[in-house]
């Protein structure tokens, strides 16, 4: 089983159990139904292998009363989370109904630590969904400690935000000390560099979303983060430059030279319509081009085992791919997480001349 996997909505969820590399692959999940979308969608699936997500922490915000959506210490709902769980297919691994934390608000997180501590069910995995501002340098050190208090095994997180989340270095560096130190996170919901960057640092598992919104979080109340699709065709992983681009903003970027193609599905990274069928093959390219970069990450020569070198190995391959295309990209367009995991990589890593110059 990969260590990086999709997460998926209904609408997406039919091209994901086709694509051939969903058998090798962990999938979470996000509806307000999953079961239902997993009795379709996965006949075949091994039980390690979907986990649901019923996706509490998009509707209901946690309080230290009321820290998931079953109810609080004073049984609100009087739903055991027992009861909860065998609502669903019977093997499918679950995350914790648990409501959203705020930044900071350090009791309803003891809260919400305390009552799936006192409450557990083996296929159920605890779920802190909470905002990354957790991840800042004033906050990270009492997070860790609070989310110690779980009991032995995985903990899945979710750090959203309003707008595109885990971007700056201070939270993608928080992100990469929270991941070293509790060594058992399933990172709920980013963007591939970000999950790459995780899992050399040691995350369990990580879960690329298939659409920003799933990428990019938001807390509850505030609308889904929808990123600029140019030509109403959604973001593609773009395999040699790790960024995640329209491919009409591709198209734009090899008006004069070759678009590369993908060495799976054969298309060149400019070769998609608006159509209903083309945004799905994107969907189907992300889920491969992410097994590709993590198979480079895990299989790279110079080093003995994955870990932040490799990973750092394969952002500076990624940035030095950009350089060819300086005339029509400008440094300032580059993705945004690759060079600022290069900026916090400089003070451990050596590098090129040509790299350092633009960071
Ligand atoms: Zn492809």
């Amino acid at each position: 089983m990969e260590s990086i996997g999709t997460y998926t909505v209904h609408g997406h969820a039919h091209t994901v159990a086709s694509a051939h590399e969903s058998w090798t692959r962990p999938v979470l999940i996000h509806d307000a139904k999953p079961g239902v979308v997993q009795r379709a969608c996965w006949p075949r699936a091994a039980a390690d292998q979907v986990t649901l997500d019923c996706g509490s922490w998009r509707r209901h915000v946690a309080t230290a009363q009321r820290p998931s959506e079953l109810g609080g210490d004073d049984g609100l709902l009087g739903v055991t989370l027992t009861q909860w769980a065998s609502g669903f297919p019977p093997g499918a691994t679950l995350l914790a109904p648990s409501g959203f934390v705020p930044a900071e608000d350090w009791g309803t997180l003891q809260a919400q630590v305390r009552h799936w501590t006192q409450e557990s069910v083996d296929r159920v995995i605890p779920f802190i969904p909470t905002d990354q501002g957790m991840l800042r340098r004033g906050s990270r050190d009492q997070f860790v400690d609070q989310v110690s208090a779980l009991p032995e095994g995985p903990v899945a997180l979710l750090f959203a935000a309003k707008g595109e989340g885990l971007q700056s270095s201070e939270v993608l560096d928080g992100l990469r000390w929270m991941v070293t130190k509790l060594e058992r996170v399933w990172l709920v919901g980013v963007q591939p560099l970000v999950a790459l960057d995780a899992i050399a640092h040691g995350a369990q598992r990580a879960y690329v979303g298939t659409n920003s919104t799933l990428r990019f979080p938001s807390p509850p109340g505030v609308n889904g983060f929808n990123k600029n699709a140019k030509d109403f065709v959604p973001g593609l992983l773009h395999p040699d430059l790790l960024e995640m681009r329209s491919p009409g903003v591709y198209a734009d970027w090899y008006v004069t030279s070759h678009a590369p193609r993908c060495p799976v599905c054969g298309r060149s990274v400019d070769g998609y319509t608006p159509t209903p069928g083309s945004r799905l093959r994107v969907v189907d390219h992300n889920i491969h081009a992410v097994s590709q970069a993590l198979a480079a990450l895990e299989m790279d020569a110079e080093f003995s085992t994955p870990g932040p070198a490799s990973a750092h190995h394969q952002r500076i391959g990624a940035a030095l791919a950009h350089l060819p295309l300086s005339r029509v990209l400008p440094v300032s367009d580059y993705d945004r997480v690759l060079m600022n995991l290069l900026r916090l990589d400089r003070e451990l890593f050596p590098v090129p001349d040509e790299v350092s110059a633009i960071l």
